[in-house]
């Protein structure tokens, strides 16, 4: 070779390898599944001097081979794609179970599958496959077929598979992005409808429910005896279920920050005196024992009397519900320099360290508490966080783990002079 020739060789491999470059820098840009396609139909096609390009993905499930891209003059994709190819008997399938190159130079060459050009009219002559791995496994073909001038070349192979490992990572990564995508639209789906379930719920069902209450009262007074009875069974049934939809409602309206507070200044002593007033009856019930050390020398807070009452009633009432008859539970407060902080302890059944948070999220529960079935909908911490979070305060659960109890500690700031 004169000096001549080699610098031009040289110059030649220098620019391939600059168009390779810019390929794998194209690959890798945000490129939808379908264009980046075609780019790589057409980077095949010029890098490796083809008249086309396929790319064939395995199908696990049918055990065959599909075409995903294809720029055979004369054939739409459509077409390509609704051509099977089989595993035995195709070139593709052979590169798959090989997981190496194919070069076919010889236009009769019988492991060349007839079934694609009987179908498209486009007459495959020479050919020149390579694998498409992903983490080391063949996901697929990338073909480049006929040669338009001379025959295939070791360099053209190398460049194909260069082509091929790019492309793969590529097409990876697209249907990754793409699957993100719908998980999210599918999500964000899901959200919708279960607003609009809370809202419909909580607004729909109120009137007929205030019918049920109202000639179920009337009924548990006019009736006698049995008839009595049954009514007043009607009427405990529904006034469960208003407070059901109370939640939600309380829910809804934090969701939308119309969490309106009527503050003012009380003790804590008074906020806990309420609460344990609503949920007395259960703890008797339960045969838990309560201890109750608040101090009474505790700095006021100013806060939403029935909004706090909430919080702390439903905290009270997990700790009822999720400990073992004849438990304990505890309840206490702090003073601290900028705020007072309230907990409530029960030696129940306890939550594990990567729920702790989870617990506050809207209808989580931790399964293994559902397995025993407690009534309740997983929305009692959400409402008591909101409550508390609207007036700047923190709420959270400590504890060392299933069957350990827990604690849950309010924090509220202190009334600033
Ligand atoms: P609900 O009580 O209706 O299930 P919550 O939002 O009040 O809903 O509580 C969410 C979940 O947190 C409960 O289902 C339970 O698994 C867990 N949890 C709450 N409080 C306690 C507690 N004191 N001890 C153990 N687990 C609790």
């Amino acid at each position: 070779m004169t000096t001549r020739e080699q610098e031009s060789d040289l110059r030649q491999q220098n620019d391939l390898l600059n168009r390779l470059l810019e390929v794998s820098l194209i690959l890798n840009s945000n490129l939808t599944l379908e264009s980046l396609l075609t780019y790589i139909m057409e980077a095949t096609c010029e890098i490796t001097h083809s008249e086309a390009a396929s790319i064939l993905l395995y199908d696990r499930n049918s055990d065959e081979l599909r075409f995903v891209a294809s720029n055979s003059p004369g054939t739409d994709q459509q077409t390509m794609a609704e051509i099977p190819v089989p595993m035995e008997g195709s070139i593709a399938g052979q590169i798959v179970r090989d997981n190496r190159p194919i070069i076919i130079t010889d236009a009769n060459d019988p492991r060349i599958y007839r079934g694609v050009d009987d179908n498209t009219g486009f007459t495959t002559r020479t050919l020149l496959g390579v694998p498409m791995r992903i983490k080391e496994e063949v996901v697929g073909v990338l073909e480049s077929v006929n040669r338009r001038d001379g025959s295939w070349t070791v360099d053209d192979r190398d460049h194909l598979s260069i082509l091929a490992a790019q492309a793969a990572v590529a097409i990876e990564n697209a249907r990754q992005a793409t699957a993100l995508k719908k998980a999210y639209n599918d999500l964000s789906q899901l959200d919708k409808l279960k607003n609009d379930f809370i809202a419909i719920a909580s607004h729909e069902l109120r009137t007929p429910l205030g019918v049920i209450l109202g000639y179920a009262s009337f009924l548990k007074e006019e009736a006698q005896g049995e008839a009595s009875d049954h009514a007043a069974a009607v009427l405990n049934s529904a006034l469960h279920l208003r407070n059901l939809i109370e939640d939600l409602t309380n829910l809804r309206y934090l969701q939308l920050g119309k969490a309106d507070l009527v503050r003012e200044d009380v003790t804590e002593s008074a906020l806990l005196q309420a609460a344990l007033h609503d949920v007395q009856s259960l703890i008797a019930a339960k045969g838990h024992h309560l201890t109750v050390n608040v101090a009474d020398d505790l700095a006021e807070v100013h806060v939403d009397r029935l909004k706090i009452g909430m919080a702390l009633t439903n905290i009270l009432n997990n700790a009822i519900k999720f400990t073992q008859n004849n438990g304990e539970i505890t309840i206490a407060t702090e003073q601290r320099p900028h705020e007072v902080v309230i907990t409530v302890t029960d030696n129940g059944m306890g939550i594990p360290q990567e729920q702790l948070e989870k617990i506050f999220e809207e209808f989580y529960q931790v399964a293994d508490h559902m397995t025993r079935r407690h009534n309740g909908m997983g929305i009692g911490l959400s409402i008591a966080r909101g409550m508390v979070e609207a007036h700047n305060g923190r709420l959270w659960a400590e504890s060392e783990g299933l069957g350990k109890g827990s604690t849950f500690c309010v924090a509220l700031p202190l009334v600033q002079d």
